[in-house]
């Protein structure tokens, strides 16, 4: 019934007194899953730890220190990782205390509580749906694999193609460059001119190599749990970067209060750059360009906002934007278009959304959201 390999889904019992584990192994043998029994709670650890489909514990076996253990062990397993267990309780009348025992139960994660005397058919039942529960949680680790290697065939993809493609660029360079220094006298204007936009495209080129790389890295995937990083120092630091053009440019920053997040500081960074950088990039030349940033916490997300008084988005492109190379004005800015697309793939990477408000004329708004 349930194919898959035989220590993933079998179902580890742990109930200490008498018969009761045999009794519960033989109980499940309709379901056709290997059945392990387990002595004590290390034994149960230890076997779970190997491979489980769900384990079926009786709640003498749950002392206040063994379930102590038992939620350490658990959130140290893998994000995709949620083991059911069917916890088999005493019967009797519900008091304050047999209430405060079954929160204890519960917060050991997916918990199902059987009242005994149980019965056997109860018990496969409470089984089965665990071990269906199971399966779907092996199903997203699976698709979750497939996607680490996909991405990891991109980036692999993105870097041997800009290195190879970077080796001609530098061709391309130098040679130019050789030419304006040595054979300059023999060049005419029009030479001159075809001369620098050789050298322009190289340059543009490059940028695009390194935008095209970063949009590669930009969804990499792994199973690290990434600890709280300070959006405050992030923005601190994107802002001494852009230091150079924020002078240029006369720009009045106002930071408000910032949360941490659980995200790559890389990836955090590059977001910032890239939205302050956009803003500095599209100001209105008529009047001093502002930009404001803040933090806002909205349905178990932090939305951040990058707000601006710049020349604004009409709204018939705020979708097209974030499109991989998609610019509204080509050449009144530096840019590649790869930006705000690099800032897209990385926010719905941590499960968020970007998103932008305008009023063309007289500024945009860029919202981002990452789960709190
Ligand atoms: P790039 O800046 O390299 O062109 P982006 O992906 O960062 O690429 O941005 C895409 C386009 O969105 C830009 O070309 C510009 O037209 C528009 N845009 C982005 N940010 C702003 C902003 N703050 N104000 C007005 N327009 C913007």
């Amino acid at each position: 019934m349930f194919r898959r390999n035989a220590v993933e889904m079998r179902v580890v019992i742990l109930a200490p007194i008498g018969r009761d584990a045999v009794l519960l192994a033989s109980s499940l043998s309709p379901l056709e899953v290997d059945r392990a029994i387990a002595t004590n709670t290390a034994g149960l650890i230890r076997m779970l730890g190997e491979g489980a489909g769900c384990a079926v514990i009786a709640e003498e076996a749950l002392r206040r220190d063994v379930i102590h253990d038992f939620k350490t062990w658990l959130s140290e397993q893998p994000p995709w990782s949620d083991i059911p267990v069917v916890v088999l309780t005493f019967s009797g009348r519900v008091t304050r205390e047999s209430d405060r025992r079954s929160e204890e139960l519960e917060a050991l994660g997916n918990v199902t509580l059987i009242e005994r005397p149980v019965r056997p058919d109860t018990v496969r039942s409470a089984v089965r749906s665990a071990l269906r529960a199971r399966m779907r949680q092996y199903e997203i680790r699976s698709r979750q694999e497939a996607l680490i290697q996909a991405n990891a065939d991109l980036e692999q993809f993105a870097h041997s193609a800009s290195h190879d493609l970077r080796e001609p660029l530098r061709s391309m360079s130098i040679y130019s460059e050789i030419l304006t220094r040595k054979h300059a006298p023999s060049l005419d204007e029009e030479g001159t001119g075809y001369l620098n936009l050789i050298k322009g495209a190289a340059l543009r080129m490059d940028n695009l190599l390194d935008d095209l790389l970063s949009y590669a890295h930009a969804s990499s995937i792994s199973d690290d749990v990434i600890g709280p990083v300070p959006a405050q120092q992030v923005v601190e630091a994107a802002v001494e970067n852009l230091a150079g053009a924020i002078q240029e440019s006369n720009a009045k920053i106002n930071v408000g209060e910032m949360p941490a997040v659980r995200m790559r500081e890389s990836h955090l960074a590059q977001i910032f750059q890239n939205l302050i950088g956009n803003a500095l990039k599209y100001r209105a030349l008529d009047r001093e360009l502002e930009i404001q940033l803040s933090a806002t916490q909205l349905e178990g997300h932090w939305v951040f906002c990058i707000a601006d008084n710049g020349i604004g988005v009409p709204a018939v492109y705020f979708e097209t934007i974030f499109g991989i190379f998609k610019r509204l004005q080509s050449n009144a800015a530096s840019g590649t278009g790869m930006g705000l697309a690099i800032c897209k793939r990385i926010v719905e990477r941590y499960g968020g959304r970007i998103w932008v408000e305008s009023e063309p004329g007289s500024g945009s708004k860029f919202l981002f959201s990452i789960p709190a």
